[in-house]
């Protein structure tokens, strides 16, 4: 009789809580269940992958909605990014995966360096491979995240993981946003891509370097890696380059900007004769300039960074000893502020040139914009946001919103 009540008395001590919300959380599980199985997943993986799931993930909210305040420059970003520390450990996995490394390179034709530091952008090679349980972090982003469409497909994705291999729910871990292993691969991007690289029958890209690297491999000679290609290195824009050419958009072959008088770091004509090529300035006419060729733009399939995929380049020309750039970070570089990059979106939009969301962010199309802004007002067309810039924005739409 004691034992009971101490029974009914811990049932009532450890049933949470209900909180606000966690019933519309319980329909819209229930909704997706159902869609699920119809999509040929079993009751079985279902009960086990939602067991001890009664409410979205609080830390996933958190970091989902935590916005950053400042967006990094190029020169912020590649000095938190490419660490002396990152720089050897990707000196000592060159060494320790050479054989490997030469293997997968015949057989995908993606050069190790890069895959290397793929590697250790993703993850710093294993270390940070994110801990959280993955299927309840993507419940949590498909019911509440803006993006719900992209997280319920790759929610499905995790439950098709699970299906296939006999593993506790618990044990597929991920970032936040739902991104696994040494690789970062979302679960779409496992299921498609992920392959057996030590030959034990399991695709570990968590726990298993060559699995993961294999899986890199792969992903790349898939979405179209050029063999054996550069990414782009490091150029010197001639006296009077006209500034128009700058930009994704503008396609020429190499020897075109050759005969524009595009150089490389050290003065010299551009030695690779690739047929697709596009010069692009992060930081405007104040900082570096870059030709980029098409495995750039691979890289920006995995993942749409401007500076990710720079930072993946160079990196790889490091590892490998690929004299593509000499770049000196000066002392103190400063962030651009979100708030100052909102304003000039709002500005832009009040020109007309620019319609899509006030992110604070200075992607692509807000950087085409800027250009536009730019000729249309006389000014170098280097799509940065400099003080000037925004100082002749203030003088001529008045101040930005406090
Ligand atoms: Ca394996």
């Amino acid at each position: 009789m004691i034992r009971i009540v101490f029974i009914i008395i811990m049932l009532v001590l450890y049933t949470p809580a209900v909180k606000a919300g966690d019933s519309e959380f319980i329909k819209w599980l229930n909704e997706f269940k159902a869609e699920a199985l119809k999509k040929n997943i079993s009751q079985k993986t279902l009960d086990l992958a939602f067991r001890n799931i009664a409410e979205p993930l609080e830390k996933v909210i958190k970091s989902d909605r935590t916005q950053a305040e400042f967006t990094q420059t190029f020169w912020t970003y590649m000095q938190r990014t490419i660490t002396p520390k990152r720089f050897d450990n990707g000196n000592k996995n060159m060494q320790a995966n050479k054989v490997f490394l030469n293997e997968l390179e015949k057989k995908y034709g993606v050069q190790g360096s890069y895959l290397v530091a793929f590697w250790g952008l993703e993850s710093s090679y294993g270390e940070n491979i994110g801990n959280l349980p993955l299927i309840h972090s993507l419940a949590t982003l498909a019911f509440d995240n803006r993006r719900p469409q992209f997280f319920r497909n790759e929610l499905l994705e995790a439950l098709k993981i699970l299906e296939k291999n006999p593993l506790q729910p618990e044990k597929l871990v991920g970032s936040w946003a739902g991104a696994m292993g040494m690789t970062q691969f979302m679960p779409s991007t496992f299921n498609n891509y992920a392959v057996d690289g030590d030959g034990d029958g399991k695709k570990d890209i968590w726990q298993n370097p060559q699995d993961a690297l294999a899986s890199a491999a792969n992903y790349l000679q898939k979405i179209n890696w050029q063999e054996g290609a550069h990414w782009g290195r490091e150029v010197q824009l001639p006296p009077k380059f006209d500034y128009n050419h700058i930009g994704m958009d503008i396609i020429k072959p190499v020897s075109e900007w050759n005969k524009l008088g595009v150089k490389t770091h050290r003065g010299e004509p551009l030695p690779e004769n690739y047929n697709e090529s596009s010069i692009i300035a992060p930081m405007g006419i104040s900082g570096p300039s870059f030709i980029v060729y098409k495995n750039y733009r691979v890289i920006l399939i995995w993942n749409k960074s401007e500076l990710y995929a720079l930072a993946v380049g160079l990196l790889s020309d490091w590892l490998s000893a690929r004299d593509s750039a000499q770049l000196t970070i000066p002392d103190n570089p400063s962030p651009l502020a979100n708030n100052d990059i909102k304003y000039i979106q709002e500005t832009l939009n009040k020109a007309g040139l620019y319609t899509a969301e006030i992110d604070g962010k200075l992607g692509t199309g807000t950087r085409q914009a800027l250009r536009e802004y730019q000729r249309q007002n006389a000014m170098i067309p280097d799509g940065y946001p400099s003080t000037q810039l925004i100082q002749q924005m203030v003088q001529k739409y008045g101040r930005p919103n406090p």
